[in-house]
């Protein structure tokens, strides 16, 4: 059931971070996993470029124990293992030097599909660019992919897209959000886009307003220091909610190109409307029994960044005018669980005798746990008794869909990467996006670190702050329960 795999052609891959964290954890097994899809064809090669001082068998061997560290259950296939090991190469590279370029020029190919994958710290990607270009290794059909944080704010994501457009054209930079790679999130538009159903009420006449949660359980520790220059604003809302709320309330391309839908969600980011103060809700988790709180975590007792954020953001357009949309996100939370939910309005007129209460259809979207859709519908109780009305979810998990072959789902890192390869820009930022983005977060962020707001505490394990809670409920809504 699970579509075909259709090789793309043949790549040189070098992925500059080859020895890093995401590479190992995520890049390498991803690939392996293409590999043994058949998706990557022969000849194929991954070039791993960082400062460690390996060998091509040392490299190797790193990639080995990476893929029995992170892979899933295509780790135990080692014959597949040791063939895909063999497209591996390594050289050792400085940036910001000319240590190992003369080396790598002589191992990219010019005749085959060529793409760099710049996963390094952004402050690197002036120089991956400028000496990619100064030992003529990059060509005018190359593909550059770049990892967040894209900047952290306006005026440094214009000096990153300068940077990056002295050296590179627009359609060969792949600005990576892994949400975009997720298979939910493509369903969000082919359940819009694909269905008669959906499209016609989705909008301000039936939609009473949508909710966009990703709670996680982790908190920063290990990543404290780093984190707390960032937030829960900068690292989640500018980019994986940003790009949620685009996708959900976008209009419909004229098709699907990477062009007509990145249009599309451009013009929902410049229709945000600027958000009033007590509609935001930033938190900070405390210390509870299964951990220390954000301040021990992000090793500063002073800390004002947030952990938590929760806003009601509304899009000045004919569709969504009124319709507010409620985002939040957070570390430390009670549950696992990402969720678009669509919030249908009650019944004009109940037609059923008795029946006081409120019936609403309500659409949701899991990104995780439990990839699925559900659709709430009102249908009878079963059994005698009169028409009494009851509310049950018509769901469609995906893995009971799909049946064995869901497991054969790509992650969002693998199907990003075919599409580079391929050369299909749809499911990344393009630089206007970034910036625009950027634009509207830009002026909340200055307004608390001008006021010096001080987050809200929140119980490690929790909802959030009781604050949030307050200000969904001032509307006489509440928000979704957070369940795996
Ligand atoms: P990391 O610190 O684990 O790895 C950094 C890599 O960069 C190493 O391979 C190192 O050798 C290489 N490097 C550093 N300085 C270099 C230099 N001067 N010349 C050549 N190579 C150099 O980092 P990471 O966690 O793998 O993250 C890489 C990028 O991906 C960062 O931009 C990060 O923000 C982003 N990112 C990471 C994750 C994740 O889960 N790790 C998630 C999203 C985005």
């Amino acid at each position: 059931m699970v579509s075909r795999v259709i090789p793309v052609e043949t790549f040189d891959l070098v992925i500059f971070g080859g020895t890093g964290d995401l590479a190992r954890r995520k890049i390498l097994p991803g690939l392996f996993r293409r590999f043994l899809s058949g998706q990557m064809p022969d000849g194929s090669r991954i070039i791993g470029a960082a400062r460690s001082d390996l060998d091509r068998a040392g490299y190797q061997q790193m990639i080995r124990d990476a893929v029995a560290e992170f892979g899933g259950a295509e780790k135990n296939d080692t014959k597949g293992l040791e063939a895909f090991i063999e497209a591996l190469d390594y050289v050792a590279i400085d940036a910001k030097g000319e240590g190992g370029w003369a080396q790598l020029a002589g191992l990219v190919r010019q005749d085959v599909v060529q793409a760099f994958y710049f996963s390094v710290a952004p402050s690197l990607f002036g120089d991956l660019a400028e000496r990619l270009h100064t030992h003529k290794i990059a060509n005018a059909e190359s593909r550059i992919v770049v990892e967040k944080p894209f900047g952290r704010d306006l005026d440094t994501a214009r000096a990153l897209n300068e940077t990056l457009a002295s050296h590179f054209d627009e359609r060969q930079i792949y600005r990576i959000d892994h949400y975009l790679g997720k298979e939910t999130v493509q369903n969000l538009m082919a359940v819009r886009f694909g269905n008669m159903l959906f499209e016609p009420l989705w909008n301000n006449h039936y939609v009473d307003h949508i909710q966009i949660t990703v709670a996680e359980t982790v908190g920063v520790g290990g990543r404290g220091a780093y984190y707390d220059k960032s937030g829960a604003m900068r690292d989640m809302v500018q980019n994986h909610l940003m790009q949620l709320l685009c996708l959900i309330a976008m209009e419909p391309p004229s098709q699907f190109g990477a062009d007509e839908v990145r249009d599309e969600k451009l013009k929902v980011i410049r229709a945000l409307q600027p958000v009033e103060p007590h509609h935001i809700v930033r938190g900070q988790y405390d210390a509870g029994p299964d951990g220390p709180s954000y301040r021990e975590d992000a090793e500063n007792p002073r800390s004002f960044t947030e952990s938590f954020i929760a806003m009601k953001c509304e899009i000045a357009n004919w569709r969504w005018a009124g319709v507010p949309f409620y985002m939040r996100t957070g570390k430390r939370m009670k549950a696992r669980s990402s969720e678009i939910t669509v919030v249908f309005k009650d019944l004009g007129h109940s037609i059923f005798e008795g029946d006081e209460a409120r019936h609403r259809n309500i659409l949701s979207i899991r990104l995780q746990p439990n990839e699925g859709i559900d659709l709430q519908v009102t249908i009878k109780e079963p059994g005698p008794g009169g028409m009494r009305l009851i509310d049950v979810p018509l769901d469609m998990t995906f893995a009971d869909a799909l049946g064995p072959d869901a497991e054969e789902v790509p992650d969002a890192y693998e199907r990003l990467i075919m599409d580079v390869i391929r050369g299909n820009q749809t499911l990344f930022m393009r630089g206007d996006e970034v910036e625009a983005a950027w634009s509207w977060t830009d002026p909340l962020i200055n307004g608390w670190e001008a006021r010096n707001d001080v987050p809200k505490l929140y119980d490690a394990g929790s909802a959030g702050p009781e604050d949030a809670l307050a200000m969904i409920h001032r509307d006489g809504r509440r928000w979704r329960e957070i369940k795996a």
